[in-house]
This record gives C-alpha cells, structure tokens and sequence, in this order.
C-alpha cells in the first residue's frame, strides 16, 4: 500500500477538523451522513463540504452514496490521523520506506529528526479476511462496533501493551515507543525473520532458545498463538527477537493447549525441515530444565502451566479490558471480515442525524491531541 506522507504537508488545520469529524462520526455510523460531518465540524459557511472534496481527492476518504449521501474514512485516512498525532507528540519526524507487509499490518520505517530510525507498524485488520458465512454474520449481527478501525485500534493496543510488558520482564522483543488508534512505534529491529534465513552457525542453540521462548511465556502465563518463522527475527550474531503479538492469549484461555501445542509444533517442524535437526536423538541429552517434555522432546504445556504465571492478570489490568480481549478475540478466532459486521439496517435508522455525544467540546478535545 502506497503511503504518500507528502500530502500531509498539505494538509490544513481545517482538513485534519473534517478528517476527525468523520472519525468521530463512525463510532456509531458505517457509513457518516455528510450533514452530520458538517455539524460536527461546524465550520463557518459550508466549509464542510469543500474541505471534504480536498479529502475525497487525496483518497482520505471514501464517498458512498448508495443509501445517502455520506463519507467514511479509508484506511490513508486513519493513517493520517495516527501519524499526526506522532509527529505532533514528536514520536518521528519522517516516515521512510515500507519494510514489512503482514497479513494484517503494514510496516514502515521512520525516523527522529536525529536520525534514528524505528518501525512503525499499521494494523488492518478485516484486511484479509473474507466474506464470513451466513452463520457469523447472525453471531455479529448487533455488534456495529464491529468494524476495521475498532478492531485495528484494538490490535495495536493490544500489541503495545504486550510488548511493554514483555519487554519489563526481560523477553526479547522490540522496545515498545508509543502507540496510537491502529498505529504502534517500536524500536526497529535489525536481522530478517527466519522465514529468509537459510543457513545458521548454531541451529541448535537458535531452536533450543526459540523453544524455551515458549515455555517461558508460558511460565508467565501467555501464548503467543503465532509462533512461526515469520514472527522471529534474527540478527547476525543469531540473536533472536519475537514479534506480533495482537493475537496472544492467556493459558487460561479455554484453546491455550491447542494454542500451545501448535507454536511448539511449528517451531519443530520448521527447524526439522530447513536445518535437519532431528530432536528424538537430542531430547534424551540435553535436559537440564525442570520442563517435562514428551518423547519427541516436545515441553508438555500441563508441566509449565501448574506453577504458570502472572502476566496475563497483570496485563488483564493494563487498560487493555476484558471486553477488548473478548472482541479481538472473537474477530481473531472467527476471521468475520469488516463487512460482515456492519449492520446495515441498524445504520439507516440511525443515520437520522443523531449527534448526541458529537458536540463539538468532544471533536476540539480530540484535534488538541492532533493539532498544534
Ligand atoms: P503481521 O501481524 O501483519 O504479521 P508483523 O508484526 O509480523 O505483522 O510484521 C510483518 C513483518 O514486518 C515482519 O515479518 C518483519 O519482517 C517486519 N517487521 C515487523 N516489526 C519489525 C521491527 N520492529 N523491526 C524490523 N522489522 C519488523
Ligand atoms: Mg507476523
């Protein structure tokens, strides 16, 4: 996806007005009215309307008439509002090359007007996934909250609060920055997943590591659910970084050996397919940890979890609520995409203009966190 940071230059204090407008708009709107945009706005003389034609060109927005005439934000959009706000609250500077497309992310570098450079990571979720069957779209059917940019804010808080904890008790993964609707910064790390890499000069030593990351998130009482080449990173020196975590659960979770089991298995699999190790032989020499394995040599997760944990009630209480949890999870789990979960009924009857809790001490309260 092309993210032609320039136009924000061009960007005027009244464009950011509408562009949060619209934001404000689809908290309970698909799709927003374009009267109502103009009465959260409230800007002099039908303002409104030009700015949002400035919007419309620069495909900020997107232009849907086919019930009424409204706008709802893209993602360039959102994108936008995220960067903004960083750069205002001096987070980077710039914003460089795309280094990362995930299934539901984009990732870029930027930089700090002192050159340093860190990865900024763009949720998407609801971007892959595809028309749900008739069966969920019951399931979600009232829930208009539903919808990509509350979910991808949920992503991004999630991964941030994550990756600060993770990161206080010592496991490696990038140093969290900071973090805003579907944008989270951290620091950039150096070395390639291990996906890329063909060849190691220990492959034991990286599989052991690797395998004991598990086990003591486990410990602490956390699945990552995404265990896999593409979710390790490793440098030169064949020091490993876990990434991606908006989809980890606790070992309390109802699915956690299953989640448990299917991490532990990729990583085998992997390491048995690219570097031929062959662990039946290896799980009978090295043991020096309190781990019970199988006879593969596979940690069992009932022997880890009996004396689990701490950090999934720890981050239970990081804001990140359980209500959140429940939300993303169900999105996770049920792949719904973003169109399943609009309720498009519900979104005519509510169109009628209802601008309770759009008041325009909301909107100025929100731009004085985007604007200067
Ligand atoms: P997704 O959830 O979409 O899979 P990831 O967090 O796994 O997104 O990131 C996708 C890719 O972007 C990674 O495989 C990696 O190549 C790159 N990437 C992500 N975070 C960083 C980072 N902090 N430093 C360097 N590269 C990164
Ligand atoms: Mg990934």
């Amino acid at each position: 996806m092309k993210l032609d940071v320039d136009v924000l230059r061009y960007l005027s204090k009244d464009d950011f007005r509408v562009l949060t407008a619209v934001e404000l708009g689809m908290r309970n709107h698909e799709i927003v009215p374009s009267d109502l945009i103009d009465r959260i706005a409230s800007l002099k003389h039908g303002g409104t309307y030009k700015v949002l034609k400035n919007l419309l060109k620069h495909k900020l927005l997107h232009h849907d008439s086919s019930k009424y005439d409204g706008f709802r934000l893209t993602y360039l959009g959102y994108d936008f509002l995220a960067i903004k706000t960083m750069v205002n609250r001096g987070v980077f500077t710039a914003v460089g090359r795309q280094i990362g497309v995930g299934k539901e992310s984009d990732i870029f570098e930027v930089a700090r007007e002192d050159g340093t450079v860190m990865a900024m990571k763009l949720h998407r979720l609801g971007r892959t996934s595809f028309r749900a069957v008739k069966t969920k779209r019951d399931y979600l059917r009232h829930r208009s909250s539903y919808n990509w940019l509350y979910l991808s804010r949920l992503a991004a808080l999630k991964e941030y609060a994550f990756m600060k904890a993770l990161e206080e008790h010592g496991f490696p993964v990038p140093n969290a920055v900071d973090c805003n609707r579907h944008c989270v910064v951290m620091s950039l790390i150096q070395g390639y997943p291990l996906v890329q890499v063909k060849q190691l000069q220990n492959p034991e030593t990286v599989f052991d590591t690797i395998i004991g990351l598990v086990v003591h998130l486990a410990e602490h009482g956390l699945i990552h659910c995404d265990f896999n080449e593409f979710n390790i990173m490793i440098d030169d020196d064949e020091k490993v970084t876990m990434i991606d975590f908006p989809q980890m659960v606790s070992v309390s979770h109802r699915n956690a050996q299953m989640y448990f089991d299917r991490d532990i298995e990729c990583i085998f699999k992997f390491f048995g397919k690219r570097f031929n190790l062959s662990f039946e032989e290896r799980s009978d020499d090295v043991d020096d940890s309190e781990v019970e394995t199988e006879e593969s040599g596979r940690p069992t997760f009932s022997s880890i979890t009996k004396t689990a944990g701490f950090l999934d009630k720890e981050l239970a209480a990081s804001g990140f609520t359980t209500k959140d949890q429940d939300d993303i999870q169900k999105f996770i789990e049920g792949n719904v995409a973003e169109d399943d979960v609009s309720d498009n009924e519900h979104e005519s009857e509510s169109c009628q203009t209802n601008i309770k809790g759009f008041d325009s001490l909301n909107l100025d309260q929100i731009l004085r966190t985007i604007e200067k």
